[in-house]
């Protein structure tokens, strides 16, 4: 059985990134490993060796350094998009976990600064390579805290947002496949009926 309010009270420990340098899709499935034992309190870059010192300190763990396997930590950062190279392919959109780009097919895209957590995952998808990492700076420690907890109220947005879309998709393919299937019944039906019907006007 899950321990709901280790699970809660170790991800509110969580940078909220949501980079999955961890290993995890995202903090929250890190918070749950690590409440049941899967995974070690310094498997997160972004949280540096005080996180993971928070982390074991909850979970009563020996405290380690976050293991370099899992990444380098760094300075807090933002991206930035060359506005003028962009192609608007939308690539980068459907990889920020935290919905921080704007923009439309074909048009340039934008980060909001104010929303992004650094997490570097546009930067693969990119084709034209015009998205670059610049440093940021919190003011102190509550508006650190301040800034996790939007970004994972953008998470949380976004994965609800996300399965509502695949259940209306779900929905869709089935109204879809049971037409199909009365479609198909019908011409069976027709088929029967006209053979019926030509076996009546054989002679003999
Ligand atoms: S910030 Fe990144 S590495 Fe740290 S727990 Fe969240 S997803 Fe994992
Ligand atoms: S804009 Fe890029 S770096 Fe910022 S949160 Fe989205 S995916 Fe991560
Ligand atoms: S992935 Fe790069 S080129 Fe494509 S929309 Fe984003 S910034 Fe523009």
């Amino acid at each position: 059985m899950p321990d709901s309010d280790l699970i809660a009270r170790l991800d509110a420990l969580l940078p909220q990134t949501q980079c999955r340098q961890c290993g995890y899709a995202a903090c929250r499935p890190y918070a749950e490993a690590m409440a049941a034992g899967d995974a070690g309190p310094n498997q997160c870059p972004p949280g540096g060796n005080d996180g993971a010192r928070a982390l074991s300190a909850l979970l009563g763990a020996p405290y380690a350094p976050v293991d370099p396997h899992f990444g380098a930590s760094k300075p807090p950062a933002v991206t930035v998009i060359d506005e003028a190279r962009c192609i608007g392919c939308t690539l980068c959109i459907k990889a920020c976990p935290v919905d921080a780009i704007v923009g439309a097919s074909k048009f340039m895209h934008t980060v909001i600064a104010a929303t992004c957590t650094g997490c570097e995952l546009c930067l693969p998808p990119c084709p034209v390579d015009c998205i670059v990492m610049s440093d940021v700076q919190f003011s102190d420690e509550t508006g650190r805290r301040a800034a996790a907890l939007q970004a994972k109220q953008r998470y949380e947005a976004r994965q609800r947002r996300l399965a509502r879309n695949r259940a209306v998709a779900e929905k869709n393919a089935g109204l879809k496949a049971a037409a199909a299937r009365k479609q198909s019944a019908v011409q069976r039906a027709v088929a029967r009926a006209r053979a019926r019907i030509r076996q009546k006007q054989t002679p003999g």
